[in-house]
């Protein structure tokens, strides 16, 4: 079957997130744009997932838990999980590696951990919009060691994108899927890195506004809904990116 899939959305608990990113009104947006999958992936933590997958459920969306984790060179990446006890024990030690610098939310904004119903439950006090104490290869063992998955994000733009970082696709990212932003033209991008054309580039909308829901997505062509299906489909070049 094939299955449209948005890998990459941020809530009220990135600070850089709209207000109007609650779970709740993802999910209505996912369902109105047709979306089978989408993944909750906040800067740096986790928590929003939870309630997006339990109305996901409710709703006959799949809800991967999620997070983009910003390592020490600056560079962004999805980690993506099936299961919240396995998110939940990988998240319990990254959260070490984030550094105590509290957040000014007049400066970043707000950082908000929901419920399904938009109750605010609690403010995350550490600054998410930080590098954690890991590097690449650091955090896609202990992505790997929890039974995730990681996608690094938007790889070819000047902020935080692992082109224009590092200039190369390092040794531990080899076997992996990349996201190319949803403005990106793959011709441009493969005549500044003509290597690129040897890897998975699927697209996601990263998504700060309901608005941004829908510009870019990826099909997948699988046999059963999981991220581990996903995944094989996207490296094995079934899937095909669509944009608004
Ligand atoms: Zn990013
Ligand atoms: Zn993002």
């Amino acid at each position: 079957m094939l299955v449209k899939a948005d890998l990459h959305i941020h809530t009220v608990l990135s600070p850089c997130g709209s207000f109007e990113m609650s779970p709740l009104n993802i999910i209505k947006r996912a369902k109105e744009l047709e979306l089978d999958v989408i993944a909750i992936t906040d800067h740096n933590s986790i928590f929003n997932s939870f309630p997006s997958k339990r109305l996901g459920e409710r709703e006959g969306i799949k809800v991967f838990l999620g997070m983009e984790a910003q390592t020490l060179e600056e560079v962004h990446i999805l980690t993506l999980f099936d299961n919240e006890k396995s998110i939940k024990n990988f998240y319990s030690e990254v959260y070490n590696y984030l550094p105590e610098l509290e957040n000014d939310p007049e400066y970043f904004g707000d950082q908000l951990i929901v419920d399904e119903e938009e109750n605010i439950l609690k403010e995350e006090k550490k600054l998410l919009a930080n590098s954690l104490d890991l590097s690449i290869e650091e955090l896609t063992e202990l992505v790997k060691e929890y039974g995730g998955y990681v996608i690094p994000s938007h790889i070819e733009r000047d902020r935080f994108g692992l082109l224009t970082n590092l200039y190369k696709i390092p040794d531990s990212l080899k076997d992996c899927v990349f996201e190319v932003s949803y403005n990106a033209s793959l011709n441009e991008l493969f005549k500044i890195y003509p290597f690129l054309k040897n890897f998975p580039l699927i697209s996601n909308s990263d998504s700060h506004y309901l608005n941004d829901m829908g510009r870019a997505y990826t099909q997948y062509e699988v046999s059963e809904i999981s991220l581990d299906k996903i995944y094989s489909a996207a490296k094995e070049g079934r899937y095909k990116v669509f944009k608004r």
